[in-house]
């Protein structure tokens, strides 16, 4: 993309209504307008990285066997009646009335609806175990929306359900889920450390949030800091073996690690002093499990292997994909803006021409462009006659992690200059070198 031809209304000032890092910078690097309380419009760059956001979601339930499909925003109100939250939700759910007088919503949630989906179509064990899952918008009427898409009143989420025949299946299905996040979040660059918490309006018996440690987090975490120690990596996990998941739970549950609201300080104090932390933490996602909850209550059942009809074991599990961009900023940034991860970045890399208008330096950006192109990666070329130091700000201020800057001096010699974005470290290379570089770097992140 050149920038001259680009949408990227970047602002200069600190716009006054942003409290928190994420929030200022996402305005000032043009990536969301609000378009009312807690609603945003998506501008170009921003709807860059939710896509590249949802598509590492995407990547990761498939790999771990879960299958996508796409349920509505708007539901009837009927089904929620038949699993009693069409009361018990309160004034976070969004009540429409439509034109014949049927109450609808705006879903913050869809186990009503997907158990729907179940009863209609499965019948028996031999179509367990099954796991669907949307990237849907979901409305909650917060009370006070704030901190930009942290917590929006309309908002993205992964949501996903596991039906199972038992509940020893069903744990699987939570375990195989537990893996899978941490495999989805430490692919956008983040650490998210899974926390056993309390099952709020979702209800059931077992869950755990996965939270990223920052000062500006809306929940109270305590944990064992050792467990900020543990990566899941590139790990091979086959998803089928049911010891294989319960054995990376068990590592990444090992060490103490609460939200407030399941915080015991008997077993807190027993960790040693210096391993104690109490810290914020930015909820990005939590997995549950609620049993026969909601398949008692609406009747899904299938036959078992005897032929006899048995309730569903269910669970549900959620990621925060807008919010995530949020969390990846207060994670990732410093004072110039925004240091995106190289597994989420909008555009793999920035290119600086010091003097357009120079024949050499434009035809060795163009030359550049198409190189990066070439190797299946997206720049963004700065071919815009601002000053260099104009330049400069604005890609540090949206942050894409490498930087190529070319100008007439540096090609007397032959050379461009790399720059990383989270050192500040310049190296002067031939530019096909600088090429070949990029494509080592996000050679892991294709
Ligand atoms: P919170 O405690 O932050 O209100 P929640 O526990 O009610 O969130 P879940 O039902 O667990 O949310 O939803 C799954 C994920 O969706 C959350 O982990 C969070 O990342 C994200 N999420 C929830 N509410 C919002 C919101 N208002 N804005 C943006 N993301 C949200
Ligand atoms: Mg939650």
């Amino acid at each position: 993309m050149r920038l001259s031809q680009y949408f990227l209304p970047v602002l200069k000032e600190n716009p006054a209504e942003a409290q928190i890092v994420s929030h200022r910078l996402m305005l000032r690097a043009g990536m969301i307008k609000q378009a009312s309380a807690g609603i945003y419009s998506w501008l170009p760059l921003g709807f860059k990285v939710l896509r590249r956001i949802e598509n590492i979601v995407h990547e990761e339930q498939q790999r771990a066997g879960h299958i996508a499909l796409l349920m509505p925003t708007l539901q009837s109100a009927d089904l929620w009646r038949e699993s009693g939250r069409y009361e018990a939700y309160g004034e976070e759910m969004l009540r429409i009335t439509d034109r014949h007088g049927r109450d609808m919503l705006y879903g913050p949630t869809n186990e009503e609806l997907i158990t729907d989906i179940f009863r209609s179509h499965v019948s028996s064990y031999r179509d367990l175990p099954l796991t669907l899952y949307h990237v849907q918008w979901k409305f909650r009427d917060e009370i006070r929306p704030r901190f930009g898409v942290m917590r929006g009143r309309e908002f993205l989420m992964k949501d996903g359900y596991n039906f199972d025949i038992d509940e020893a299946a069903a744990r699987h299905a939570y375990n195989r889920h537990l893996v899978s996040y941490l495999r989805t979040y430490e692919r956008m660059g983040l650490q998210a450390i899974p926390m056993r918490a309390d099952s709020g309006p979702i209800g059931g018996d077992d869950t755990h949030e996965f939270l990223v440690l920052a000062d500006t987090g809306e929940s109270e975490v305590f944990y064992d800091s050792e467990i900020t120690d543990l990566r899941f990596g590139d790990r091979d996990i086959d998803y089928a073996n049911p010891q294989a998941c319960q054995a990376v739970l068990e590592e990444f549950t090992s060490r103490y690690a609460r939200t407030d609201e399941t915080h015991d300080e008997a077993l807190f104090a027993e960790i040693p002093q210096s391993r104690r932390r109490s810290a914020r933490g930015i909820e990005v996602g939590q997995i549950f499990y609620f049993g026969t909850k909601y398949s008692d209550a609406m009747g899904a059942t299938v036959q078992n292997a005897e032929g006899k009809p048995v309730p569903v074991h269910m669970g549900s599990h959620g990621i925060g994909v807008s919010r995530l961009l949020g969390a990846i900023i207060e994670a990732s940034h410093d004072d110039r803006g925004i240091i995106w991860p190289e597994g989420v970045t909008p555009f793999h890399c920035g290119i600086v021409n010091l003097k357009q208008g120079d024949e050499a330096a434009d035809t060795a950006c163009a030359a550049l462009y198409k190189a990066v192109v070439g190797i299946g990666l997206e720049p963004l070329y700065d071919d815009t006659k601002e000053r260099a130091g104009g330049k400069f700000a604005t890609m540090d201020l949206i942050g894409l992690p490498w930087r190529i800057t070319v100008g007439p001096r540096g090609l007397k010699n032959g050379v461009v200059e790399l720059t990383s974005r989270r050192t500040g470290i310049s190296e002067e290379m031939p530019p096909e070198d600088a090429v070949a570089r990029l494509a080592e770097i996000y050679a892991p992140h294709r």
